[in-house]
């Protein structure tokens, strides 16, 4: 047997192996490269077959219908071997999808005008049968469209190994070999087209279908072997996907590039017709979204958002999607379903802070309140006034109705006092039945008005208790102490309450049930004096 039919031999053990490993990998494997793979292997499997059959006949019209059957494989090879890289790589799915559909325009193109060539030359402007070696072999003039074909076809070629190069700069640990191996296999075609170019095949054999099914296999080993298809993209889109926290990637121009489940469940409405569209859109119906992505990047911000009828609060954090230095390519914002946490927190700081009974601020937690309402007022120079309130003779409340006759008028109490106050008062439970009252930006006078205010709606107040229409009345006395900031002067909190205690005792001994205010702070130093 000659060269020939070696030739032959070899090429049809090709056709049926590629034929193999694309069936199989159509069956097998459902990977967003694994498709492309499978069309190049049948595409590479229809050339081999047709140049196996070129080379078996010996007259030219069979030999050109061969010619034909080999562009149904040709034509397509190309375009799919630069699919298989960039979905290796991860590009492909970037890939504007009117611009993937643009990419196959040349390769139909070129189908379409060799088998129409006998009406136009496009393709082959001349063919003729060389027969001045061992065996018959077509010889072809060029055509114009041969080289647009020839032009695209190296471009294909080229962006493959320049996504399986990236690939073998990026990929780490055992993966990096891997990907630096596949770089070297894309390697093979070039070679082949430079053995052929060169003159330097035998016979003047067309290496590319050879060069084509040794590829074949050696990719099916490097995509499929250590699973890198599987591995890598798919393990990326299922945390994406599977992720509870809705993630939006945006563009620099703010146009919408990516989402996963979550996000849609969050936003609803969006599909893969939704790419591209602005975050306006994205984020309609959610303007507290959108004035944080206006807001720039930051780390981990809270936002309060009505989703479904009830509220939510979510930490958005934004990231830039950082290609080069001076510019970000866009940004991936990101939310965290805090709703649980952020009421926990608030749960135990209410409880640590408020007493259970009353609602009021907790002795301590009071204390430092009216530390700081005195910082304030002194550094602005404000008034401020104190006030501490006693219910008068309840330990007899207790005696007389019992002690949850007692609770239920301390409740109530503290109700009516809170009614009366502005939201920046600060008021506490300082003891068992007293109460204490910081009003900023208060003069003592207007703090008295109001304590006697209290104490009028308090005498009024009678309050129902247990089923036996028992109902109990109280009454609150006041001491009241306040500092003019205003005018330089200076006090301690410690002072200024000692001032309200003493008031206090003194309405008791006047007899309770009235408000009595202290004179201006004898000791209180002057700044401006
Ligand atoms: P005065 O007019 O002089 O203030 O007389 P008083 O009876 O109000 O004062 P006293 O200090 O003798 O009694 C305070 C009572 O408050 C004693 C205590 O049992 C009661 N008390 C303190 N905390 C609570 C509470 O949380 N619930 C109830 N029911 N009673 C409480
Ligand atoms: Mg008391
Ligand atoms: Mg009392």
């Amino acid at each position: 047997m000659d060269i020939h039919y070696y030739a032959i031999a070899t090429l049809l053990l090709s056709a049926v192996m590629t034929g193999v490993l694309s069936a199989y990998s159509f069956r097998s494997f459902r990977t967003s490269g694994s498709r492309p793979y499978a069309f190049l292997m049948a595409c590479v499997s229809i050339y081999s077959l047709g140049y196996a059959m070129e080379l078996y006949n010996t007259t030219l019209p069979w030999i050109l219908i061969a010619s034909k059957i080999q562009y149904f494989g040709i034509s397509f090879i190309p375009i799919l071997w630069f699919t298989v890289a960039a979905s290796y790589a991860g590009y492909w799915k970037k890939i504007p999808r009117t611009l993937t559909v643009l990419l196959f325009v040349i390769p139909v193109t070129t189908l379409f005008f060799r088998l129409t060539n006998d009406w136009h030359h496009l393709v082959y402007k001349a063919v003729a049968l060389n027969e001045s070696g061992p065996f018959p072999v077509l010889s072809i003039t060029r055509g114009i469209w041969y080289y647009v074909n020839t032009t695209f076809a190296y471009c294909c070629l080229l962006a493959g190994n320049f996504c399986f190069l990236i690939m073998a700069i990026r990929m780490v640990g055992p993966y990096r070999k891997q990907a630096v191996t596949l770089g070297a296999i894309s390697l093979v075609p070039w070679i082949g087209d430079i053995i052929y170019q060169r003159g330097l095949s035998p016979y003047g054999l067309d290496v590319a279908p050879f060069a084509f099914a040794l590829v074949g296999p050696m990719l099916a080993w490097g995509l499929f072997h250590l699973r890198i298809f599987d591995f890598v993209p798919i393990a990326r889109d299922v945390i994406f996907d599977f992720m509870h926290d809705p993630v939006i990637v945006f563009d620099n121009a703010d146009r919408l590039v990516d989402y996963n489940r979550a996000a849609v469940a969050m936003l609803g409405s969006l599909d893969r017709r939704s790419i591209g569209i602005h975050a306006e859109q994205v984020f309609e119906g959610y303007p507290a979204l959108l004035e944080s992505l206006d807001a720039g990047f930051s780390d981990n911000r809270d936002i309060h958002l009505e989703y479904r009828g009830s509220e939510y609060v979510y930490e958005l954090s934004t990231m830039p999607i950082v290609a080069n230095v001076q510019r970000p390519m866009g940004r991936i914002v990101m939310l965290h379903d805090v709703t649980e946490q952020r009421g926990l927190v608030r749960r135990l700081h209410d409880m640590a802070t408020r007493d259970g009974l009353t609602g009021a601020f907790t002795h301590r937690y009071f204390m430092d309140l009216a530390q700081r309402e005195m910082d304030r007022a002194g550094r602005h120079g404000r008034p401020l006034t104190f006030m501490l309130a006693d219910i008068d003779l309840f330990k007899q409340v207790n005696d007389k109705y019992g002690h949850l006759a007692g609770d239920e008028v301390l409740r109530k109490v503290a109700a009516i006092i809170r009614k009366n106050l502005r939201s920046s008062d600060v008021f506490g439970r300082y003891g068992g039945e007293e109460f204490g009252l910081v009003l900023p930006e208060t003069l003592p006078e207007d703090g008295k008005a109001l304590a006697d205010r209290i104490r009028g709606d308090l005498a009024e107040l009678s309050i129902p208790f247990g089923e036996q229409d028992i109902t109990v009345t109280v009454t609150v006395s006041f001491g009241v102490s306040g500092c003019h900031f205003e005018d330089g002067a200076s006090e301690s909190l410690v002072s200024l309450f000692q001032r309200a205690d003493k008031m206090l005792y003194k309405a008791k001994r006047g007899g309770r049930n009235r408000v009595v205010l202290a004179e201006e702070n004898p000791k209180a130093e002057s700044r401006l004096t």
